[in-house]
């Protein structure tokens, strides 16, 4: 079971609470952002842009736990920047857990073997270190820009699992992502002994340096379909830390609209209208987010080209979680999606046998975002240009 008994019953009690109490719109997981610094420079990464005196800045234990309270939500995802470089992270991790708050504390593992013999965590029900994988060795060293980053995460995952701590990955998929390698990753992280993993497409941030590499929904459904159809059963199964019906809508089996209240974001600047993705203004209080802000105007359906591609987690996992606890059918799908989660499917794997043939890895995505590279002009000097997609060879 990837999600233990008591999470899952406090969420479905707080669903089922919030439905009887005739409530349109609430929340499921707080995304707290305490921090925008990093101690990485990813290229897909929207926050890291902010200047110096914004990533100076940071929220405060009382702040976060304001923010908590207001908001209600039964998880708290903390993201940031990297919260283990915000000085008072055990602080506010201790209070949420005396709060009895699930929390997911999204790293990118750099600092966890450190924290962790340093005796700043103590091993809870309520904490969850969500390590940001991004795919095998190489994969994940080159989308997070650095190397060395994928072995650093691995030995903190092992001391957690082996301390005790309730460990998951996330991970970001952007076009070009090799499924084939996507899946022997997911190989990897279940013999690390993870609780569960974590997907999501990766969303194009304006403030992105990378505008080239994510996904378009077509693309994402067939990603997704070939890397998590025909997955293999027993022991070598893969648990997944998120709604099964969410993983449908990514293989294109199922449609759903976004519920962007269902994770709100807090952070320095406030309350962010309407989702963590989008740079829409922001409020002083979690009221005014739900009252103000213009819903309509957002998700796949309204016509917002912002929206157009968007297929994130943030998104469109709550939808999932609702359509769960919304009707008798809902339920009964989750159930069958848990109990029979191979998902043969002759044609996916097909294809996924013909991607072995295709160029992924990181030569790939040099190729496609273009590069420095020398080249031997017609009058025969030598000059660097900038190498366009596809054009490299
Ligand atoms: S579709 Fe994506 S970008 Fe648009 S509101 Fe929902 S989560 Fe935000």
């Amino acid at each position: 079971m990837p999600v233990p008994i008591s999470q899952m019953w406090t969420v479905a009690t707080y669903v089922l609470k919030q439905r009887l109490q005739g409530r349109k719109r609430y929340p499921l997981v707080l995304m707290l952002e305490p921090l925008f610094r990093c101690n990485l420079a990813c290229a897909g990464c929207g926050k890291i842009q902010y200047p110096p005196h914004i990533l100076k800045r940071q929220l405060t234990p009382a702040q976060c736990f304001k923010a908590v309270e207001e908001c209600g939500a039964p998880m708290v995802s903390i993201p940031g920047g990297e919260p283990l470089l915000h000085p008072n992270i055990k602080e506010i991790v201790e209070g949420l857990v005396a709060r009895r708050k699930y929390i997911y504390l999204c790293t990118n593992a750099l600092l966890l073997k450190e924290k962790l013999e340093a005796g700043w965590f103590k091993p809870s029900k309520y904490l969850t270190f969500s390590v940001h994988m991004d795919g095998q060795e190489e994969h994940h060293d080159f989308a997070v820009c650095r190397e060395g980053t994928y072995e650093k995460a691995v030995d903190g995952i092992r001391l957690a699992v082996k301390m005790g701590f309730r460990v998951t990955t996330n991970t970001t998929l952007f076009d070009g992502a090799d499924p084939n390698s996507v899946r022997a990753f997911f190989d990897e992280m279940m013999a690390l002994g993870v609780e569960g993993m974590m997907l999501s497409p990766g969303y194009a941030y304006e403030k992105a340096p990378d505008q080239k590499n994510f996904l378009k929904r077509q693309k994402t459904n067939e990603l997704f379909e070939m890397i998590l159809s025909n997955r293999k059963d027993g022991k070598q199964k893969w648990r997944f830390n998120q709604s099964p019906l969410f993983l449908e809508f990514l293989m294109g089996t199922r449609q759903y609209e976004c519920t962007p209240w269902g994770m709100p974001t807090y952070n320095i600047f406030g309350w962010q209208k309407p989702c963590y993705l989008l740079q829409e203004g922001y409020v002083d209080t979690f009221s005014e987010l739900i009252d103000e802000t213009e819903w309509e105007r957002y998700g796949h359906s309204s016509g917002n080209p912002k929206c157009a591609n968007c297929m994130v987690h943030s998104g469109y996992e709550a939808s999932a979680v609702n359509h769960t606890f919304a009707s008798v059918g809902g339920m009964f799908a989750t159930v069958k999606a848990m109990l029979f989660n191979t998902y043969a499917n002759p044609a996916a794997k097909r294809r996924l046998d013909e991607e072995k043939a295709k160029p992924h890895g990181p030569v790939a995505h040099l190729v496609q975002l273009g590069i420095a590279a020398d080249v031997v002009e017609k009058d025969g000097k030598r000059t660097v240009r900038l190498v366009e997609s596809g054009s490299a060879a």
